[in-house]
């Protein structure tokens, strides 16, 4: 006979599980109301879609019955004109996501510390865990900009392999200067930057071209927001070539399915219109702002993003969150001791804000 207990490793047994999110036909179900009738601005996802030519490729392509190109070769070619990065240290994941896993399966053996700087995006604690490693938890400071000082103590002294950072950061939206990362390279371990929202920001704020000049620099790009892929699964990294050619040795080879690699190669040949939706979205975010800002309990922070996140004043942002969410209207709140009074609203379109507005001015109204 067997247990779980005898059968499952001991550090992914002890592991606590994932919040599931819940997908919209069932919320809109459990809410009484139509899944047209929901505004989502809870997961950062872009409310204008793919670009037309990605689904006609979508629509067109032909070989959705031969397993994918587990060389990504078109797409890295496309990737590689697009971030002026050699074509042979670009690798592509199931997402971003995808790529977080891989860094840490390559590079962590099991109780080796990887360095995270809460509160940011929860994949790199949660895949470490996963990877049995130990997460060194280094707080950011409460204006959320980084703690240098402490950064660099906890990498001397724990033997931290990986450094996540993340620039804009999802959720306090804030780019990391440059003269921090300077700094943080000198460290002895490999430096991720994930810059999943960096078209939202400006890709002059990319440190993609820091990568060819330091050998422990990775940086980590998207087609899930500033393109609108999210459901395709789409990402790539841009590596030093010890890193690359490592990462291709453990990575599946089907790892990016043929829809994505056709979607994500028809997106970057449509740059035009995608980067007109991305402008859209940072005019937008800046009325957003203003407005949430007049609303006497938030106080929303300056975003690079496409999400703004809000500390909510005078009252339980949680309840904040059902109450909007019984309207339709779904926000992220986070059940962590680093956020417990903030909400993060994606930045959707005019409409969906003014959705959001209305229904926090009648909390207002209603006391
Ligand atoms: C959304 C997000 C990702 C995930 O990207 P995928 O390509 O969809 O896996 C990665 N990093 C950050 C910071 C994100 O917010």
């Amino acid at each position: 006979m067997f247990t779980a207990a005898s059968l499952i490793r001991p550090a992914l047994a002890a592991l606590e599980p994932y919040t599931p999110i819940l997908p919209l036909d069932v919320l809109a179900a459990r809410l009484g109301l139509p899944i047209e009738r929901l505004v989502k601005l809870d997961a950062n996802e872009n409310p204008y879609g793919p670009s037309p030519k990605a689904l006609a490729a979508l629509a067109n392509e032909a070989y959705y019955h031969i397993y994918p190109d587990p060389g990504h070769t078109s797409l890295r070619a496309a990737l590689a004109a697009y971030t002026d990065h050699p074509a042979a240290h670009i690798v592509c994941g199931a997402g971003a996501d995808e790529l977080i896993d891989l860094i840490l399966r390559l590079c962590l053996a099991p109780g080796e510390a990887v360095i995270d700087c809460p509160p940011t995006f929860g994949m790199y604690s949660f895949d470490t865990g996963v990877c049995g490693g130990r997460v060194v938890v280094v707080p950011r400071r409460p204006d959320f900009s980084l703690d240098l000082p402490a950064i660099e103590q906890a990498a001397n002294t724990n033997g931290a392999k990986i450094l996540f950072l993340t620039s804009p950061n999802n959720p306090t939206g804030n780019l990391m200067p440059p003269e921090e990362l300077e700094r943080l390279l000198r460290l002895p371990l490999l430096v991720v930057v994930d810059e999943a929202y960096i078209e939202f920001a400006g890709l002059d704020q990319s440190f993609a071209p820091w990568v060819r000049q330091h050998a422990n620099l990775a940086v980590l790009r998207t087609f899930s927001k500033w393109a609108g892929l999210a459901g395709l699964r789409v990402g790539y990294g841009l590596f030093p070539p010890w890193l690359a050619e490592q990462l291709w040795k453990i990575k599946q080879p089907y790892n990016v399915s043929v829809a994505a690699q056709t979607a994500a190669c028809a997106s970057l040949a449509d740059r035009a219109y995608l980067f007109d939706n991305v402008a859209r979205l940072c005019a937008e975010r800046e009325r957003l702002w203003h407005h949430l800002a007049a609303l006497p309990f938030l106080k929303p922070y300056p975003s690079a993003a496409n999400f703004i996140l809000c500390r909510v004043v005078g009252r339980a942002a949680h309840a904040l969150k059902l109450t909007l969410e019984q309207q339709g209207i779904l926000v992220r709140y986070y059940n962590n001791p680093y956020l417990h009074d903030y909400l993060r609203v994606s930045v959707g379109t005019p409409a969906q804000s003014d959705a959001l507005l209305a229904a926090l001015r009648e909390v207002f109204a209603n006391g």
